[in-house]
């Protein structure tokens, strides 16, 4: 009986390298979901905080114990996309993204909301797993490891009564998945607050892997 707890952050922003900092502190790994066709791009959180994408070839060790999956080229909604024009944005930033990391396999997060069964069924041929933005009803292990799906945001209202309840399921097997985006950290000012609940986390004693790890274990390749 295993109760394996996913962290899966999105978006690859610069503020990314504090959050890592403050995960490797609570030995706790996490994946994350990076748009290679963004390098350096910036947004503006109200007009104030500079929400800036990282430049690959500086991200360095960075992500050394944690997992770097794609979250597509350039962070489109994908339902509003062709079939081909999919293919391109998911297939070009695995080819990059594994080369630049050393991996012979990767694993993808989705970005907004958008995405349905057409979109699954081109995504799956790039990659090893999807995880969806959708909430999951349950804390049972998907079908397949091409619906993960995620359990809770990190700044839910509730979120430490979700995680309390995830501790008491007495499924066989059970999944927590934690999302997020890092600076949100920043923008709300949760750093404390993350270290709080990372704290509170690590606590529990849960099987806290990769994405791509859980999905090794429990979906193993034939
Ligand atoms: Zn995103």
């Amino acid at each position: 009986m295993a109760k394996f707890f996913l962290l899966s952050f999105d978006d690859g922003t610069i503020y990314d390298r504090r959050f890592v900092q403050l995960l490797n502190k609570y030995h706790i790994k996490g994946t994350f979901n990076l748009n290679s066709g963004l390098e350096d791009f910036v947004w503006h959180y109200e007009d104030r905080i500079p929400i800036r994408r990282q430049i690959l070839t500086e991200i360095g060790d960075l992500y050394l114990g944690h997992e770097v999956a794609s979250h597509s080229l350039h962070h489109h909604w994908l339902n509003t996309l062709t079939p081909p024009q999919i293919s391109r944005e998911i297939g070009e930033d695995c080819e990059t993204l594994k080369k630049l990391f050393g991996l012979s396999e990767i694993g993808f997060g989705v970005p907004f909301t958008a995405c349905g069964e057409r979109e699954i069924k081109i995504i799956r041929k790039f990659v090893r797993y999807i995880r969806l933005s959708e909430f999951a009803e349950t804390f049972a292990l998907p079908e397949n490891p091409y619906h993960i799906p995620i359990h809770a945001l990190y700044n839910d209202a509730d979120i430490r009564e979700k995680i309390a309840r995830f501790a008491e399921n007495d499924l066989e097997d059970s999944l927590f998945v934690m999302a997020g985006h890092s600076y949100e950290l920043e923008v709300l000012n949760h750093w404390e607050y993350m270290k709080e609940l990372l704290s509170f986390i690590s606590g529990f004693g849960f099987e806290n892997l990769t994405t791509m790890e859980f999905v090794n274990r429990c979906y193993p390749q034939k």
